[in-house]
């Protein structure tokens, strides 16, 4: 029993942080749910692995035929895949901006493009797009970060535009520094890595970092029916940072 009882969802970046916390909320709550990712080594029950690489057209149509055979219908699709990118406009090369807004608003298109006839046919269709704090707080180092996350907030107001008629309703978190896999990563390469976790946290007037689950939580509300009449939204999961 739950909000999400009898609905199908496919999240992307399903293995890992933010998407596995949040394909986990959704199939406590009802859903069945398939993880799309790169690699699928192991997933909790109950969730389905379904391997296909966002900037690659074909894998992308077939994970989510695949996904849907295995849902039997789709519900919600969470458009959470991504990746980092650290420097200003003098440190990336264009192969780099190529490679980043590929993977980062691209791949969106693409898992959308093959998601949308299936979404179609529900009465509770929604997407929700992992975008960030990134895409309007100037953050320093992160220009090529921070423009992909720009395009993907821009991106989901024209979806929720082009689609709220048809009853596919398109909305996008923009989380803060979040605890996840990446971040450590992030960390661990960090010449002080304490020193490091501390300034990201002080970055955010909570004095932490958001959690995968406080994300997930609020993608969950997005992608849930109890939202049927918000579309368009931008949730902000930042720690109080956007209000600064
Ligand atoms: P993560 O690295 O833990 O998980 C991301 C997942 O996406 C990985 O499992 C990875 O394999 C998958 N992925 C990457 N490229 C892919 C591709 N080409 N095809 C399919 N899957 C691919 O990172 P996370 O922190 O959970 O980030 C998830 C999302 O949240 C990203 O879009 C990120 O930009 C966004 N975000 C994260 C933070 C943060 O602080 N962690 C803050 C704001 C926004």
């Amino acid at each position: 029993n739950g909000e999400f009882q009898g609905l199908g969802a496919v999240v992307t970046g399903g293995a890992s942080g933010i998407g596995l916390a949040t394909a986990l909320h959704l199939a406590e709550r009802g859903a069945r749910v398939a993880c799309l990712d790169l690699k699928i080594d192991e997933l909790p029950e109950p969730l389905h692995g379904v391997v296909a690489d966002v900037t690659d057209d074909a894998t992308v149509r077939a994970g989510i035929e695949d996904a849907v055979a295995w849902l039997g219908r789709l519900d919600i699709l969470v458009n959470n895949a991504g990746i980092g990118a650290v420097g200003t406009v003098e440190d990336n090369a264009d192969d780099e901006w190529h490679r980043v807004l590929d993977v980062n608003v691209v791949g969106m298109v693409r898992v959308s493009r093959a998601a949308l006839p299936h979404l179609r046919r529900s009465e509770h269709a929604a997407i929700v797009n992992t975008c960030s704090i990134a895409a309007h707080a100037g953050l320093p180092d992160r220009a090529l970060y921070s423009a992909s996350k720009g395009a993907v907030q821009a991106l989901t107001a024209a979806m929720a535009a082009d689609h709220v008629r048809e009853g596919i309703r398109v909305c996008c978190v923009n989380p803060g520094t979040a605890d996840t896999p990446w971040i450590r990563r992030l960390l661990a390469r960090a010449a002080d890595p304490d020193a490091e976790l501390a300034a990201l946290k002080a970055r955010q007037p909570t004095g932490r970092l958001v959690s995968a689950e406080e994300v997930a939580a609020a993608i969950g509300y997005l992608a849930s029916p109890l939202a049927g009449a918000t579309t368009g939204t931008v949730l902000a999961v930042d720690g109080g940072m956007h209000g600064l």
